[in-house]
């Protein structure tokens, strides 16, 4: 592109956004769509359709009033109707529900919170931000819109152009990725003008290249179901990175065999994985105990004293009120139940863990939504409490905290095995009393002197990522679901080894967020654990949080082992160190 093109783009972009340039983009984007937004109900443009409607609906409005003002005056009875009477009834509902259908979304978008169980509102820490952001915004740029779905679907019927590749780009899509560059076309808004989330993710990545004079070569943009994405997963997609997929196993877990997905970059940690479930199999495979399940939020009230404060903990914690507070919790989901209410004071603010079950789901929705209910029910008998934040780190999400490491979060499990001499000796290469001196001296000593918080363990963290990776669960939550102590002890005479470990947070799911993805499915499925478990809602995703504990187990072993046989450095030498050249070209 040339300097001038460029720097009057440039401008173009930085000019304040006039109704002028407004009508610009539409005419753009109906140019470009070749007047392909038409109106659901009625084969004709949306325009000449709704201005149909309109005069349809005020039409019978006005005849219905005539003919009620004329009923009173005769004393007529009002169900007694004629027959044009009852036509304009029919047009009058008829163009009522097409209206309202058109024009009522962006209201129904715009409440706050919808009874509807399967609209729950994203309220995790990150993601509060971006519903709110929304929500607040009109209809038309809202990626999640309901009624940027209506058009979406009637778009994609008529558009057939799909661009395979970056290379291709047409004459249309030329136009639109101009109008991109140059700033009059918001890139977030692609997917909502034109109802096809992989044109828009298209279209956006080669406005990207222009604007950045980066090429994405490498990023790929194909295999991506871009529609599965939208308003869940991530918006303003360009394309996705690639994360290879180990398995390891079989893990030999409470009798059962799993094989376990691994998405990771790290070399050897698939590898060293496998070898601790080699070892556990060889010794009769492993336990895992499920001791608590249940997700938490705690919102931030503030009253005018510390005493106001404390009357609420209080009503709070007496147990003949948990009853009527957990009826109205419950009232969110069918699968969201209140378990437990737990305060902290800190002048006149009090923060209120809620901890409750989630069926499948990791949770954060289920219980963010029984909150407010609840937070809404308080208002009515303390009307001074001013709601802060629904969330106020007591929680506590996504950062490492005490609170979860002493309380729980999630799930809580607990997995052991006990490793037989033989195979401490023929598989990982070391021995008992070597492993248990690493242990203690690493995992507990060596962590308390560097002021660890749950983080006595080798490298618990690995595995969930790992598995959290490729089963589609929260990567930022590895924080607290990596808490975990591994203990090690000599049994048996001496023998055999007691192997440990003890995970408070396990924060998973088999339903909602990224499990849904194909990719991601696929890695539950093989785990046999995809999806809501329909007989025993839970149990699918407490199945997940063992495998997760389980694997854990196995990394442990083969680490410690490693670094007590000193292997550690010679074998990451040869798989996780690349021998190609890895100057930079460009
Ligand atoms: P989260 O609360 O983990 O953020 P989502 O709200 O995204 O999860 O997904 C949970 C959704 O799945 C809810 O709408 C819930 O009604 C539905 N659902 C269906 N079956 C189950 C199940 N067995 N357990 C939990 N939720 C389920």
């Amino acid at each position: 592109m040339d300097v001038r093109r460029r720097s009057s783009l440039k401008q173009a972009a930085t000019k304040g956004k006039t109704m002028a340039e407004d009508q610009y983009n539409d005419q753009i984007f109906n140019k470009a769509t070749d007047k392909k937004v038409v109106d659901t109900v009625v084969p004709l443009p949306m325009g000449i359709s709704n201005g149909v409607f309109f005069t349809v609906f005020f039409s019978v409005v006005y005849f219905l009033l005539i003919r009620w003002r004329e009923k009173i005056r005769t004393s007529t009875p009002l169900h007694v109707v004629t027959m044009s009477e009852m036509a304009a009834i029919v047009l009058f509902v008829a163009s009522f529900i097409y209206l309202l259908g058109f024009f009522g979304m962006s209201f129904v978008q715009a409440t706050p919170y919808s009874d509807d169980e399967e609209e729950e509102l994203e309220v995790d820490e990150t993601e509060m931000v971006r519903k709110e952001d929304t929500r607040a915004t009109p209809c038309g740029a809202a990626l999640d819109c309901e009624s940027d779905v209506v058009v979406k679907q009637v778009v994609k019927k008529e558009l057939v152009f799909v661009p395979t590749d970056t290379t291709t780009v047409t004459e249309e899509d030329e136009e639109i990725i101009k109008s991109v560059v140059s700033g009059k076309t918001p890139s977030y808004s692609l997917e909502t003008k034109l109802g096809d989330c992989k044109r828009a993710a298209f279209i956006r990545r080669v406005a990207l290249e222009r604007i950045t004079g980066k090429s994405l070569d490498g990023l790929p943009l194909e295999g991506l179901d871009y529609e599965s994405i939208l308003g869940q997963c991530c918006e303003m997609p360009v394309g996705y990175v690639q994360i290879p997929v180990g398995v390891c196993g079989p893990m030999l877990l409470n009798g059962k065999e799993f094989s376990v997905p691994m998405a990771t970059t790290e070399g050897c940690l698939v590898a060293s994985t496998n070898r601790g479930f080699k070892a556990i199999y060889a010794s009769g495979g492993a336990t895992a105990i499920l001791l608590k399940d249940g997700m938490t939020r705690a919102p931030v009230v503030r009253f005018g004293t510390a005493k106001r404060a404390a009357d609420l903990k209080f009503f709070l914690e007496e147990p003949l009120n948990f009853d009527t507070l957990a009826s109205v919790f419950n009232k969110s989901s069918r699968f969201g139940r209140l378990q437990k209410i737990q305060c902290a004071i800190a002048g006149k603010n009090l923060y209120i863990r809620f901890t409750c079950s989630t069926g499948d789901a990791m949770g954060m929705n289920m219980v963010s939504k029984g909150v407010q209910n609840v937070l809404e029910y308080l208002q009515a008998d303390f009307p001074d409490m001013d709601v802060i934040g629904i969330s106020g780190n007591y929680c506590s999400d996504k950062k490492p905290a005490a609170v979860n490491w002493i309380e729980g979060r999630g799930k809580s499990v607990v997995c052991e095995a006990i490793i037989k001499e033989d195979v401490v000796k023929k598989v990982l290469k070391t021995n008992v009393a070597s492993l248990v001196e690493l242990n203690m001296l690493k995992n507990l000593t060596g962590s308390a002197m560097a002021g660890a918080l749950g983080g006595f363990n080798a490298h618990a963290s690995n595995i969930v990522s790992a598995v959290y990776l490729a089963t589609g669960q929260d990567p930022a939550q590895n924080i607290e679901s990596s808490h975990c102590i591994t203990m090690m002890e000599a049994v048996n005479d001496g023998k055999d080894l007691h192997v440990s470990v003890t995970m408070p947070s396990i924060e998973v799911g088999t339903v909602g967020g990224g499990t849904q993805l194909a990719s991601q499915a696929a890695c539950l499925n093989l785990l046999g654990v995809k999806g809501a478990n329909r007989e025993s809602p839970g149990t699918n995703a407490r199945q997940l949080a063992k495998v997760v504990a389980g694997s854990v187990l196995a990394g442990e072993l083969s680490l410690l082992s490693a670094i007590a046989a000193g292997q550690l450095v010679n074998s990451h030498m040869k798989y996780n160190r690349s021998q190609k050249d890895l100057t930079t070209k460009a």
